[in-house]
């Protein structure tokens, strides 16, 4: 299955993990919440780099869903994440 792709990020709103990304089906910006800004459900999104499963466009185009490739974010308070980002870049 797959889903088209939209680039997006992660943002702390509130203690609430947002994912804010511009939708490749209507050309909005919508937001998701994913949960407890340190829960699981957003960092394993943080891991893989994209979400695992369809986000549902949030314009009225029901049915439609696609996925959020996670950019990396300069969030300057994770130091491993910009050592992961060169080990990938090297390989
Ligand atoms: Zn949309």
């Amino acid at each position: 299955m797959s889903f088209p792709r939209g680039r997006g990020r992660i943002s702390m709103q509130g203690g609430r993990a947002i994912i804010v990304a511009r939708c490749p089906l209507c050309g909005e910006e919508h937001h998701y919440d994913k949960g407890e800004a340190s829960g699981e459900e957003v960092e394993a999104i943080r891991r893989r780099g994209y979400t695992e499963e369809g986000l549902p466009c949030q314009k009225d185009l029901p049915g439609n869903f696609w996925r959020v490739v996670i950019t990396s974010a300069r969030q300057g308070s994770r130091p491993d994440a910009t050592r992961r980002a060169r080990d990938t870049k090297a390989r």
